[in-house]
């Protein structure tokens, strides 16, 4: 077994520039990566698919995450039609389905990612803080998928053959300029200098608006590199009657945020909010007045502070009804922010004297603890302080020792800091405790780190590639779907 040792050797040459810590005046740089797979295997296998549809959902990497898609929205995902669909096309002869207009498509994709590297991607750092910040991204193209295009943390699915991707190829690189924005804008989010609000949810809503209307507005923006003139975003975004219209929406959403039960405003708020895009036009025309009025470095740097403070610039640059209604100001520092000022004034310090506060919220309301404090490992880990991100991840590890993603978290914190040994630990804890959230992938992946230089989700990989083979677990073999800065981190674009 010779490719355990080309993974520890990707790490001595990754630990260089991959883990270069963010500094100010820095460039950003992202990497994305198109996959014909999902599609291709559907096209040319689907008598493969037939056999067995659950385990094709839990294999391919798309429908992995789709799969999520569907768990995390709340939405059923229709497997009848999915066969349905797919026992359509096994009885298209396989030289017909070979010359597909789809696969076609997909190919005409793949073949402009020198293309989108060379200008799409500058076109998207130029929204973006110059942070110093190393991003990447997988981009699935596949087909019958519910959603037409979404992301979770660091990759993308679009279903190539959706009608309302506009069926080109310029049309599908221009929303997936605007998922491959949401890559940075998620990773920059752990930055944040702003206090966010008390109620977490209502920061969530917030945090929608900014991240969906800049990345609306960006992809907008790249018009002339790829066209999508019949969007229907942006007809409404030039549309001023109906830019009111959404702001109006926006502002009545919020009006009922703390009326409404929460599932009542949950459903309200993907009604109106995403499916109906009041989200997307008025944060997109928030983005627009901001970078005309007053500049492309005030707009960036709303993301560097967070959307309360996007909205409060926006709101000064806007008159009347135009106005975004703003949520009361937090009171204090949260939790994390408290957390994280003592391990700034103090770095390395035992996180006791937080221990009562910690434990009843533990009690309370678990999750969003969980969840939290593993964003605030994040934040330490991309502020290039791991032994930091360690001590918080170790913390709610005491507090949730079942807690899968927690382990994964701090395993990639080690990684990042080139400790193989604890990372492994780390990943075998989490896969141990939870194999299903890994599933499978039917490719020989090692065999690709001879060809090119492997990336951190080809590391991630391996790892769990590893594990499978030589930890004696179950085989299942994880492609990457389970990232873990923010399980509940999705975004529909275009639903
Ligand atoms: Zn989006």
């Amino acid at each position: 077994m010779i490719w355990p040792v080309l993974i520890l050797s990707s790490m001595a040459v990754l630990s260089g520039p991959l883990f270069a810590q963010p500094n100010a005046g820095n460039p950003v740089s992202l990497k994305v990566d198109f996959s014909l797979d999902s599609v291709k295997y559907i096209f040319l296998h689907p008598e493969e698919i037939l056999k067995d549809v659950d385990q094709f959902w839990q294999t391919d990497a798309a429908f992995q995450l789709s799969a999520r898609w569907h768990r995390n929205n709340n939405i059923p995902g229709d497997m009848d039609k999915f066969r349905e669909d797919i026992l359509r096309l096994s009885k298209i002869p396989a030289a017909e389905r070979e010359a597909d207009p789809v696969l076609k498509l997909g190919e005409s994709i793949k073949s402009g990612e020198a293309r989108f590297a060379a200008a799409a991607i500058p076109h998207i750092l130029g929204f973006l803080p110059r942070n110093g910040l190393q991003m990447e991204t997988k981009i699935h193209l596949t087909a019958f998928t519910t959603a037409s295009a979404f992301m979770t943390n660091t990759q993308i699915v679009a279903n190539i053959a959706s009608p309302k991707l506009s069926g080109t190829a310029n049309g599908i690189l221009n929303i997936l300029l605007h998922e491959v924005y949401h890559i940075g804008y998620g990773i920059d989010r752990l930055l944040r200098s702003e206090e966010p609000l008390e109620d977490g949810r209502a920061y969530d809503v917030l945090d929608v608006l900014h991240n969906e209307g800049l990345a609306t507005y960006v992809a907008w923006k790249a018009g002339s590199l790829y066209p999508f003139p019949d969007f229907e975003d942006y007809r409404m975004l030039e549309d001023d009657a109906v830019v009111r219209e959404k702001i109006g929406k926006v502002n009545a959403l919020f009006f009922q945020f703390e009326k409404l039960p929460k599932e009542d405003f949950r459903k309200l708020s993907w009604e109106e909010g995403v499916k109906n895009r009041a989200y997307y036009i008025a944060g997109a025309y928030m983005s627009r007045t901001i970078d005309e009025k007053i500049g492309r470095a005030a707009l960036i740097e709303t993301i560097e502070k967070g959307p309360r403070s996007f909205v409060s610039l926006y709101n000064t640059l806007a008159e009347g009804d135009m106005k975004i209604t703003e949520f009361p100001a937090p009171r204090g520092l949260s939790l994390y922010s408290r957390i994280f000022q003592h391990l700034t004034d103090h770095p390395g310090s035992s996180l006791t004297p937080f221990d009562p506060e910690l434990e009843e919220l533990s009690r309370k309301d678990g999750g969003s603890l969980a969840n939290g404090m593993n964003r605030l490992g994040y934040r330490l880990l991309y502020r290039g302080r791991p032994a930091d991100a360690v001590i918080v991840l170790s913390k709610a590890l005491a507090l949730f020792p079942k807690d899968a993603n927690l382990y994964d978290s701090l395993g990639e914190v080690y990684l990042k800091s080139g400790n193989m040994e604890k990372a492994a630990e780390n990943y075998r804890k989490s896969l141990e405790l939870d194999p299903n959230n890994s599933n499978a992938k039917k490719s020989s992946r090692p065999c690709q780190f001879g060809d090119r230089t492997p990336s951190l989700m080809d590391l991630r990989q391996a790892l769990r590639i590893f594990f499978k083979l030589f930890a004696c677990l179950p085989p299942w073999v994880d492609n990457g779907a389970s990232t873990s800065i923010d399980n509940n981190l999705l975004f529909c674009c275009v639903g």
